[in-house]
Order: C-alpha cells, then structure tokens, then sequence
C-alpha cells in the first residue's frame, strides 16, 4: 500500500493537470450518505420519513409534497444538514490539501456543494446534477440560477412541525410561481447558461491538457456509474499520457484491461487513504 501511494504521490507531482470525478461515495467516506436509511438519516430526517414515508435523502429530493411548506421544510432541512457544519470535512480538506497546487477541475454528481465549502473555486467545478444551495424557478420559466443560501437557512431554521412559514417561501421573480433547489430531479432541471459555463470549462480543461500529462483521480465513483467514471475511462484510454486512479473499495472498484497499464486502483477506506496522501505529499 504505502508503494502504491507513493507513485500516486509521484504521478501528482509529475502532472500538468489533474481531473477529479467524484461521486456518492466520496460523500458516504464524510458521513454522508443519501441514499441510507442509516442512524443518521433517522436523527435528522425522522419526522419526514413518519409523515411521508420516504426512507432516505434522495427519496425526499423526488417526494412529490403536498404543499410548498412542506416542501422547503424537506429541502432547507437538508440544505442545513449539507452544509451548517461550515468548516468543510476532514476528507475535502486532505483532498484539497493534495491538489491545490495544481492545475485541477472537478466534475462530480454530488450535490451537497463541498467542494466549494472546502476551497475549490467555483469556477473549476462542474456539478453536473447542481447543488443543494441554489434556486430556480419550478417550471424553468427563465434561465437564472438563485443562490438560495439566506432564505434556506433561514427556512431550515424557523420551521415548525415540518412546514416554513407562509411568509417565508420564495417564489419565482418572473412568473410569480413556485421556486425549486436546482437538483436535477425533473426534467425542469435548468442546464442553461449557467450549468453551460460549467460543462465549457470541463471541456476546455480537457482539451488544453491534450498530449501533456494528465492525472485522472476518481473518487467514489461506482463501478457501472455512466455519467463520470465512462467519461474518465474514455479520456484515459485516448490520452497517452494519462494516468487513472481509482478509489473504491471491494467489487465496485473496475478498471477496464485496456487501461490496466496506465491505472492504479486503491481498494480501502477512502478517508484514511486521502489523510496518507495529504501528510504524506
Ligand atoms: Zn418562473
């Protein structure tokens, strides 16, 4: 193991840029899982899950609530849980700490917004799926991204009985209607010129660092996961001089044979690798 860090280490610092493709379970390695009906969900989300039945954070993401004050009790109260810790997580900190110095992008499916919390430019990310802190407009009416950080702590904090208050719920400055967190949960989800910018930036990461050395650095990213880790095996595969490191643990960690040689697979606990990583660069 400490080898295979070692030549992780080498990699990174030999690297002209570095891409990170992060999923859930780089999130699950903070304490944060949204797909769990786990002891933590029960602690924060219990109320919900007795009212509506639903069993998990993504399964509130998608629950059709019957009323708008229900509704932004659900998504204030996990804008809290995401994000009211605000200094970011042992895990963002050691991965920040491991690549600030370098020309990096992120492109993630994570939605509680902790790169940025950790330090990572907003300009260098791409939240294909959006994030937990920014409105928009229900029916997409126009193309503008809220940033919706006042009104849902406020919401998160003044509800009661798992409604807001009446008074409190945004509503859409253009067609008067109702307001939504922009997560991709419907087909409303704006991919305007907002969410464009972002994927420019992706592509263009990817195009200047064309023929140089790239380190592709995958975390958390499930074995049969389309949207980030085909993209990555792909880029991989094309660029001479890539490099892919994949985190995962058991089964879920895959890497193709025909980019066996230009990969590194670290099957263990993502947080203590990261803190290895970090102390040791
Ligand atoms: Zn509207």
């Amino acid at each position: 193991m400490e080898e295979k860090l070692n030549k992780i280490l080498t990699k990174i610092e030999e690297a002209d840029s570095v891409l990170i493709g992060a999923s859930n379970g780089l999130s699950i390695s903070e304490g944060i899982h949204i797909f769990a009906e786990n002891a933590d969900f029960l602690e924060n989300f219990g109320d919900f899950r007795k009212k509506y039945g639903f069993r998990s954070i993504i399964q509130g993401c998608f629950y059709p609530f019957p009323t708008e004050e229900e509704k932004w009790a659900f998504f204030s109260r996990m804008y809290n849980y995401f994000l009211y810790n605000e200094e970011a997580s042992p895990v963002m900190k050691n991965l920040y700490e491991l690549v600030k110095d370098k020309n990096f992008f992120v492109v993630t499916s994570n939605i509680d917004d902790h790169f940025r919390q950790a330090g990572f430019p907003r300009d260098r990310l791409f939240e294909i799926e959006g994030n937990c802190r920014n409105l928009q407009c229900t029916i997409g009416c126009h193309d503008q991204i809220y940033p919706g950080d006042e009104i849902l702590s406020e919401m998160a904090e003044k509800q009661e009985n798992g409604k807001v208050p009446a008074d409190r719920i945004p509503t859409c400055p253009e067609c008067g209607g109702p307001m939504q967190v922009h997560l991709e949960v419907d087909r409303n989800f704006l991919k305007g010129e907002a969410w464009q910018k972002s994927l420019q930036a992706y592509q263009d990461f990817i195009g200047s660092a064309h023929g140089k050395k790239i380190v592709l650095l995958e975390l958390g990213v499930g074995a049969r996961n389309q949207l980030i880790k085909a993209p990555l095996m792909n880029l991989t595969h094309q660029e001479e001089h890539a490099t892919y490191i994949t985190f995962n643990r058991g089964s879920e960690l895959y890497i193709p044979e025909a980019i066996a040689t230009k990969s590194i697979g670290v099957d263990g606990n993502l947080a203590e690798v990261l803190q290895q990583l970090a102390q040791e660069k």
